[in-house]
């Protein structure tokens, strides 16, 4: 009698990596250190426990250390690990723990435990994703400092020898650069969010991954065969026989579209009547500069910075902030690096702000509104912007400009960091692009006068349809109205486009709909001069440039002007250049 089908189950997380993927699960078992016991240390004999405390960060900072040394070249860059060296000796944790041990005279293990439990309920209570993702790393180096403390082994991922997917709870980025590219074909976690290091590592090796699951280590069994679908974030259990010839033709279809895609990263996009647009990419850290790379793009064309400011109590300071505006120039360089200056509250908001309970924050006090109410916070980082320019390209971008006084006040709070960085004698350079985003409706009617103020104009497009077609960018129940194709979304960006030609000023785009290979005919046509996007998005946009032509893009984005309403614009795209589209693009 044959054995009866197992029942196909479909699970749903957080696409963290692309491609897909189909085997066998490997479920990685880690014994985490779950019961801690407490028990007192004699007076005399509290050094010694301090001692086999910092023994043990020792041992875990010569792992992480060896890890490093032998990780694959495309990690190399990715300084996770260096930064969990550098959190085994911060002082939160590690001084903290070596206080409590010697003040409650209690054992290593329990003063860690409790030292790491207190800063991981800041960060949770702090409800922001990103903040999330920070407490998992303070998660992986306590893990590893307290295996070293109790002689518990770790799971060896370097040494699996079978081709198999990973599944886990969670895994390090310890863990992920441990990753033998020859053996294992992806990895599908509970844990885990958009911003994690270990999808930002998943992606720099090119594995699909699947994160956020949250029962994937329940439902699935080691030797189970799953299909991971990193495109979507689909992770498939016992899958049908229709269902894997279905993902076996899906996966042919992704590897031969990135075959192409990668050979023709590096080419430049240009249209076949010679014009060229900049295809540039919108990060949020420093990591994330091998996809920028990997994926050809031609600088940085929004660096969003507010996430340094979300990952703590107070604000960082200037050296903190010069240092990694200067490690993201300097990878960069030459290309440029468009850092917009900070642009907390609307949908970020700082978890050390209680004075900003604002009932409605999409139109409080955020962005540059913000921040010329904090000169002081404004100050720090106009001058750690400064102080990076000297060493590249770099080009500063203001948010939320709605109104003419606020480019004049960033302007002048500009000139002022400068003077005060001559003052002090340190180098700077203050000759760089100034951008404005229009982002605001009143910037897009301003724009005549905003220009003689700026370089270039970035155009928002997520806040922009917000605020034109009073949608918040947020909310479920009225996302089918939120459509970058709406007739007055398209006029604003004209406008745009309009004044910039006449004006002499450069225009941009940075917000999502400038990755969509869907809206490359009208944003040619509009004339835009460059387009900024998640990394990730930049071989196809470059792809779909590459085979139009700008004459007829003008043309039709004239026709498609005149169109009513977002369908008839859609449907004048589909019929204009379906076609092409539906050759280049991947679905
Ligand atoms: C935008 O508003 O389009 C934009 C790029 O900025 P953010 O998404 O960070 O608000
Ligand atoms: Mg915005």
């Amino acid at each position: 009698m044959s054995k009866p089908a197992l029942q196909e189950i479909i699970l749903k997380g957080i696409n963290a990596s692309p491609g897909i993927c189909i085997g066998k699960a490997y479920l990685v078992d880690k014994e985490g250190v779950d019961v801690v016991e407490k028990y007192y240390i004699k007076k005399k004999k509290l050094q010694a426990e301090v001692k086999r405390f910092k023994a043990a960060v020792k041992r875990a900072r010569d792992e992480f250390q060896s890890i490093i040394e032998n990780r694959p070249e495309e990690l190399e860059r990715d300084y996770i690990l260096e930064t969990h060296i550098a959190l085994l000796k911060d002082k939160m944790l590690y001084g903290r723990t070596v206080e409590t041990i010697q003040t409650e005279a209690v054992n290593a293990e329990w003063a860690l435990k409790k030292i790491v439990s207190g800063l991981i309920m800041t960060f949770e209570k702090m409800g922001d994703a990103y903040l999330k993702e920070r407490a998992s790393d303070v998660v992986h180096v306590s893990d590893c400092i307290m295996r070293n403390l109790v002689g518990a082994t770790t799971e060896n991922i370097a040494a699996i020898d079978k081709r198999v997917i990973l599944v886990a709870n969670d895994l390090s980025p310890a863990e992920t650069s441990q990753i033998n590219l020859a053996r294992i074909m992806g990895f599908i976690t509970n844990r885990g969010g958009k911003t994690s290091h270990t999808g930002i590592v998943a992606q720099a090796l090119e594995i699909p991954a699947v994160v956020g699951l949250e029962t994937a280590t329940i439902e699935i069994k080691s030797d189970d065969l799953i299909i991971v679908d990193g495109n979507t974030g689909i992770v498939i259990i016992h899958p049908s026989e229709q269902t894997l010839v279905e993902y076996e033709e899906r996966k042919i279809n992704y590897e031969e579209y990135k075959a192409v895609i990668t050979r023709e990263s590096h080419l430049s996009a240009e249209t076949t009547d010679g014009v060229r647009l900049e295809v540039m990419a919108n990060i949020e850290l420093p990591e994330e500069i091998v996809s920028v790379k990997n994926y050809g793009g031609d600088g940085i064309g929004l660096y969003r910075t507010e996430f340094q400011y979300m990952n703590r109590q107070d604000f960082p300071n200037e050296e903190e902030l010069f240092g990694k505006y200067r490690e993201v120039v300097e990878l960069m360089t030459p290309k440029p690096v468009t850092i917009r200056t900070l642009d907390i509250n609307g949908d970020k908001a700082v978890a050390n702000q209680s004075d900003f309970n604002e009932t409605n924050p999409a139109l409080g006090l955020r962005a540059i509104r913000y921040c010329l109410r904090k000169p002081d916070v404004f100050k720090t980082q106009l001058r750690a912007i400064l102080r990076a320019a000297a060493f590249g390209r770099v080009r500063i971008l203001f948010p939320m400009i709605a109104a003419y006084f606020e480019i004049c006040e960033a302007i002048k709070a500009l000139d002022e960091a400068a003077e005060s960085l001559e003052k002090d004698g340190l180098p700077y350079k203050r000759e760089i692009d100034i951008g404005i985003m229009v982002e605001v409706p009143s910037a897009v009617v301003l724009a005549d006068l905003l220009a003689d103020k700026a370089d270039f104009f970035s155009i928002g497009t997520n806040d922009l349809i917000q605020y034109a077609l009073a949608i918040d960018r947020g909310n479920r129940n009225v996302a089918h109205l939120y459509q970058p194709l709406d007739p007055a979304v398209l006029r604003l960006i004209k406008r745009v486009a309009d004044v910039s030609r006449e004006k002499g000023l450069e225009v941009f785009m940075c917000g999502e709909m400038a990755a969509s290979a869907q809206h490359m005919p009208l944003l040619l046509g509009l004339g835009m001069d460059e387009l900024s996007m998640n990394p990730q998005s930049i071989p196809q946009a470059k792809r779909v440039i590459r085979a139009l032509k700008r004459s007829d893009a003008q043309m039709f984005a004239r026709e498609a002007l005149k169109k009513k309403t977002a369908r008839g614009v859609f449907e004048m795209i589909q019929d204009t250049y379906g076609d092409i589209l539906s050759e280049l693009e991947y679905r």
